[in-house]
């Protein structure tokens, strides 16, 4: 390739530290997955939720929450192989999920015993994508689905057994943020 004029602009490449867009093969990259990425906005997300709502009701919700979940079984499993430890790992997801738009992640510290949980993790998500899309205003309890079984499934990736992830906090119905609870299944 040396003295051609590549047609395309070298300066599109980089977008962060996990997503690069590539100019020869006109795609987006995921750097962490390897794979083809895209970039979706509220618009597209909050028609996606109120028209699978529209058709299956509350089976919605489930559906959300077991997609999320397989989801995050697979990032669990990436971020463990990416990291020395399961500590380096969280860092990593708070990052990822920070730069793909879906928040700002906060876990509160833990502590393993035999590589599982001690005691309950709290996760707390600033300006959470999914919330944001979603309000509406005659829902009193939390809404994010999705997001509650991506953070199960990690749980599991990471520590290689099942988790059970409940909201607690909620900005669909007011709250400053969403907050998360993630627990070892068989305690
Ligand atoms: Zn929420």
């Amino acid at each position: 390739m040396s003295g051609t004029t590549p047609d395309h602009d070298e300066s599109l490449k980089y977008l962060n530290e996990y997503f690069d867009f590539n100019p020869v093969e006109n795609r987006t990259e995921d750097k962490v997955f390897g794979n083809k990425a895209i970039f979706t906005n509220e618009l597209l997300w909050s028609t996606l939720q109120k028209s699978m709502y529209d058709v299956l009701g509350g089976l919605s919700f489930v559906v959300m929450f077991q997609l999320g979940q397989k989801y995050g079984i697979a990032l669990g499993d990436r971020a463990r192989e990416k990291s020395t430890d399961v500590q380096q790992a969280v860092r990593f997801l708070e990052k990822y999920g920070l730069l793909a738009g879906w928040g700002k992640f906060h876990t509160t510290p833990f502590t393993l015993s035999g590589g599982r949980l001690q005691s309950r993790v709290t996760i707390t998500v600033e300006d959470n994508f999914f919330a944001r899309t979603s309000r509406r205003i005659e829902v009193e309890t939390p809404q994010c689905f999705l997001l509650s079984g991506i953070l199960s499934g990690i749980a599991q990736g990471l520590f290689g057994e099942p988790h059970t992830c409940y909201e607690t906090k909620c900005m669909v119905i007011g709250d400053p943020c969403c907050e998360f609870k993630l627990i070892t299944d068989s305690d």
